[in-house]
């Protein structure tokens, strides 16, 4: 039997009844799941404001519109970043015509808060912060460093579902946090995300620019009595990058299990740490101080990585890498040369199978292997 990397877990009757809900109602659009959904999240995470949206991608994106619009950034703004990261990070920053300046990541694959402060310059207008894997890193330095220098903050959280650090959910702190609900994140639905501005002005502004620029929700218009609902007014160029009702109660039965699910995956962690433990070869990254880690991913350093990806396949099991280093893609090779260290581990990281399929029996067979390999 093979062991996949990621493999997403539904409680299908539970999703399959939400989605019912919809199709009788006949309300599958914004609206209905999709504010229940932002409630609950609020409530989940503390954060003031959520918005539903059709990706974490749209959501970056919008955070990055949304602050350079709201403070009248300049083309000319940087932001400091991650090389180690999902493309969608660095994407964001370039698709609002700012620039994305790397610093080079610690011993917990999130920014180097020495390298970042570093980085900065008088063009410096944020910081984009990733929790790798759910790790929390040095985000509090981070937070500390942008209140020092007056700059903007976003905690991309795609794999932060469920993450506390000093037991708390981070974010508060941040200007946007955005979450991605895609299909193998800790929170799946099929595609989707959340975006939660500290600032109730930005969140509402979010509003209408997910919808064409629209200024209403369509179900707050059918709920008028008056038959002007067509008379809205429309005060941007806005997008269609709003999540839908189906996704939304997929959302709400994940979230229900979000805890117990993150709880599982630390159950795997351990018996993987359990498994490495005293060798050698094998380094697995450590979370932070702290961080009580929603464990999306589990990732060791080994010396020959691509050889023991390719001795892993040979035995049906499928490890993944997160990341490249960024600056190695055509598109941020202006960058090449400036985060050694993000260079050097993200050549000798692998991100072990995680998910919630696994038994101690697949975590044994894995440990195995890689033991096996990594002493030859
Ligand atoms: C998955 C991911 C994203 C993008 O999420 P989507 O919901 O697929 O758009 C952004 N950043 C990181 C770090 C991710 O892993």
């Amino acid at each position: 039997m093979s062991i996949q990397l990621f493999m997403p877990t539904f409680r299908i009757d539970e999703c399959l009844e939400q989605i019912r809900e919809c199709l009788e109602k006949g309300w599958t659009g914004l609206g209905f799941k999709t504010v229940e959904f932002e409630e609950k999240w609020k409530e989940y995470t503390g954060l003031k404001n959520a918005h539903f949206l059709n990706s974490a991608t749209v959501g970056l994106s919008l955070a990055f519109k949304i602050l350079k619009m709201q403070n009248s950034w300049d083309d000319e703004a940087e932001v400091i970043t991650t090389p180690l990261t999902f493309v969608s990070t660095n994407h964001a920053i370039l698709y609002e015509g700012l620039k994305p300046v790397f610093a080079d990541v610690d011993e917990f694959l999130c920014l180097d808060p020495k390298d970042v402060e570093a980085k900065i310059t008088a063009k410096t207008k944020a910081i984009l912060f990733v929790g790798i894997g759910g790790n929390t890193g040095r985000y509090l330095e981070i937070v500390e460093l942008c209140k020092k220098y007056n700059l903007a903050l976003v905690l991309d959280a795609a794999h932060m579902a469920g993450t506390r650090l000093n037991g708390k959910v981070p974010g508060s702190e941040a200007d946007a946090v955005v979450y991605s609900f895609q299909a193998v994140k800790n929170l799946p639905t099929a595609d989707s995300g959340m975006i939660c501005f500290k600032e109730k002005d930005n969140d509402e502004l979010c509003r209408k620019l997910t919808w064409l620029g629209i200024n209403k929700d369509t179900y707050a218009r059918s709920n008028d009595k008056g038959a002007y609902k067509w008379k809205y007014d429309v005060e941007y160029v806005g997008y269609k990058y709003h999540g839908n009702s189906i996704m939304a109660g997929i959302g709400l039965v994940q979230l229900k299990y979000l805890d117990q699910d993150n709880a599982y995956r630390k159950q795997l962690a351990k018996w993987y740490d359990d498994g490495f433990r005293g060798n050698t070869h094998i380094k697995p990254v450590v979370m932070a101080p702290g961080c009580d880690s929603s464990r999306h991913l589990y990732v060791i350093e080994v010396a020959k990585r691509d050889e023991l990806l390719l001795a892993l396949n040979e035995s049906e099991i499928y490890p993944g890498v997160h990341y490249r280093d960024n600056t190695e893609y055509r598109m941020y090779e202006y960058a090449k040369g400036t985060c050694p260290i993000s260079h050097s581990i993200s050549e000798r990281i692998i991100s072990l199978p995680m998910h919630l399929r696994m038994q101690k029996a697949d975590v044994d067979r894995v440990v195995e292997h890689v033991i096996r390999f990594t002493s030859m």
